[in-house]
C-alpha cells in the first residue's frame, strides 16, 4: 500500500477542498448522499416491500434498489452529485470550478447512458431526488403513488396498512 498521504477523497477522483469550511461542506454532503436512499429503503420495508436486491451488479448502473423479476431499477439520487436540475441542492463548489463541471457532467451523461441501457433491456427505470423525499410524508406519499402500483398485489400491505409506529421510532 501506497503510505503517501491520499490528496483525493470520495471516490479517488474529488480534490480535497483547499478550504477547511468547504472540506466539512463536502462532508456533511456525502452524509447526507447516503441518507435518502436508506430512509427510502427503510419505508420500503414498513410497507413489506420484499425481494429487491441493493446495489445490484448484474445490470447497468448498479441500480440502488432492483426488482429482478419484474425488471424494475430504482435509483435515490442525490441532487448534488447527480445535478438535480433547477435544485438548489445542486450548487457547484466555488473552487475547482472547471473540475466540477467536469465531473458534474460525467456523471450526469453516465446516468443517463445506464437509464438508456436499462431501458433497451426492458427495466422500468425510476429516478427518486433527494430533495423530493425529505419529507417524511412525501417519502410516504412517492412510495405509495409510484412505486406501489409498480408492484401491485405482490404487496398487500401498501393498499392496506399505514406504516406501523416502528418507523417512528427509526427516524
Ligand atoms: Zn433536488
Amino acid at each position: 500500500m501506497d503510505k503517501e498521504k491520499p490528496k483525493y477523497i470520495r471516490d479517488g477522483r474529488a480534490p480535497i477542498p483547499e478550504k477547511e469550511i468547504t472540506s466539512k461542506i463536502m462532508s456533511k454532503i456525502k452524509g447526507k448522499d447516503t441518507k435518502p436512499e436508506i430512509r427510502f429503503r427503510k419505508m420500503l420495508w414498513n410497507y413489506g416491500v420484499k425481494g429487491y436486491r441493493i446495489h445490484w451488479k448484474k445490470v447497468p448502473g448498479n441500480p440502488d434498489i432492483a426488482f429482478p423479476g419484474k425488471k424494475i431499477a430504482i435509483f435515490v439520487n442525490g441532487c448534488f452529485w447527480h445535478r438535480h436540475s433547477n435544485c438548489k441542492l445542486a450548487s457547484t463548489p466555488g473552487s475547482n470550478t472547471d473540475f466540477w463541471e467536469k465531473k458534474f457532467a460525467a456523471n450526469v451523461k453516465r446516468d443517463k447512458r445506464n437509464k438508456d441501457d436499462l431501458e433497451k433491456m426492458g427495466w422500468r427505470v425510476i429516478i427518486v431526488w433527494e430533495c423530493q423525499i425529505k419529507k417524511q410524508e412525501n417519502l410516504e406519499n412517492l412510495v405509495k403513488s409510484r412505486i406501489a402500483p409498480l408492484l401491485k398485489s405482490d404487496f398487500i400491505r401498501f393498499v392496506a396498512e399505514k406504516p406501523s409506529k416502528q418507523y417512528n421510532s427509526l427516524k
